[in-house]
């Protein structure tokens, strides 16, 4: 069991709290088109301004190198913070130095100060533990709620904190929410445990793929995962997408818990069986009716399910179905369910099922790391003992 400090236990009443925020949100131009992540940061913040506590809010946005670019400016995050906050939002053009410091030490209570990107400096992405002495002088303490960050060793997510004792240094309601659920599928209690595996390919996701083999009662693949595991079985697969450098990986983990598409559907919107094989040009881009039902059936039963991939190429809308009605199954079935990964879920947002869900993870890789067993830096320097 993981156990982390949080944001509760800290005495943060009239001081400055360095909270770590993910605000990586999608954006066209500087209209955020998702504010999902900001969203979930409002329990977080509710909690520090009833307690009197001025704000400084940091984030990364995109990928910008270590280097100053505004198409990577957190600028229009303020309005939508400050619309949803009803707080003072102040905003300051540079995450370290003068004008952060003393915009920092004149807030007041309840007030937010969101900080330009992290990643505008080189320091972040190399724990710098300059960068990170830098950051700390705006803050009496820290609050990491960036989930989706964790994974990685930068200078917000572990240098920082490390300089703060552990009366300072807290996760936030959102970190402590994604570990309690995660750890519900890494020491899974309610069995049957299925797991609900697809999405372009094997490759990045072979550690969780082994832990969840480990683990789980039943995996359930389909997507281009299945492809490859289809592949392995001497199916032929036609022009399917095939994670080639992975067939000996889906030799290699080949179980009688793995349940594989009977059916799939084809570009032509054709349904094609398994046993009978594709055709040279023939590409599986969802799985079949047939599976459809199989998987639904193990589904049901399920009392813990995870899912990660989607089952098909469910940007087309030809191509939706199997991982739509996937959503529906785990929305009803009557079980702990845990979904993470990026397009995962979208697809889950987009099937209308998403308040149905148990959790949604707010970390991609993150999620699937946590899974795997791996030891997460920004999780790591806020346990409890
Ligand atoms: P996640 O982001 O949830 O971890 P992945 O990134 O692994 O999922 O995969 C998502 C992508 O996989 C989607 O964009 C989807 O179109 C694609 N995909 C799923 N099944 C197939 C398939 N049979 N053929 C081609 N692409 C597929
Ligand atoms: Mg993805």
């Amino acid at each position: 069991m993981i156990e982390i400090r949080t944001v509760d236990q800290l005495h943060v009443d009239g001081s400055r709290v360095f909270y770590r925020v993910d605000y990586n949100v999608p954006l066209e131009g500087t209209t955020i088109t998702d504010a999902t992540r900001i969203e979930e940061t409002l329990p977080t913040l509710r909690l520090l301004r009833e307690r009197d506590a001025a704000v400084v809010l940091a984030s990364h946005l995109g990928r910008p190198k270590g280097q100053r670019n505004e198409k990577f400016s957190l600028k229009p995050v303020r309005a939508t913070l400050a619309e949803l906050t009803g707080a003072n939002v102040q905003w300051a053009d540079d995450c370290i130095g003068p004008e952060a410091e003393q915009k920092a030490a004149r807030l007041k209570s309840g007030e937010l100060l969101l900080l330009e990107n992290l990643r505008f400096h080189a320091g972040e992405e190399d724990n710098d533990p300059r960068f990170a002495r830098a950051l700390q002088k705006l803050a009496d303490y820290y609050v990491n709620d960036a989930f989706g960050a964790s994974h990685r060793a930068h200078a917000s997510i572990e240098a920082l904190p490390l300089l703060y004792d552990l009366e300072h240094r807290a996760g936030g309601l959102l970190l402590a929410k994604e570990i309690e659920f995660l750890q519900k599928i890494t020491e899974v209690s309610d069995r049957p445990f299925v797991a609900l595996l697809g999405g372009a390919k094997i490759a990045g996701k072979i550690e969780p793929l082994e832990a969840l083999v480990k683990r789980a009662d039943t995996l359930l693949i389909g997507g281009g995962m299945a492809n490859t595991f289809l592949a392995a079985r001497g199916v032929n697969t036609g022009a399917s997408l095939v994670d080639k450098e992975s067939i000996e990986v889906a030799k290699r983990i080949a179980t009688s818990k793995i349940v594989l598409p009977v059916d799939v559907v084809i570009e032509d919107s054709s349904v094609v069986d398994v046993a009978k094989g594709l055709t040279e040009k023939q590409k599986a881009l969802d799985i079949g009716p047939r599976t459809i039902e199989k998987f639904a059936e193990v589904l049901k039963k399920a009392r813990t399910i995870f899912w990660n991939g989607p089952m098909g190429m469910f940007e087309h809308q030809e191509f939706a179905k199997g991982t739509m009605a996937m959503a529906r199954a785990v929305a009803e079935a009557d079980a702990i369910t845990v979904v993470g990964g990026g397009e995962s879920v979208e697809a889950v947002k987009e099937s209308g099922y998403a308040d149905r869900i148990s959790h949604i993870s707010t970390g991609g890789g993150a999620s699937l790391e946590f899974i795997a067993g791996a030891t997460l830096p920004g999780i790591q320097v806020l346990r409890a003992s």
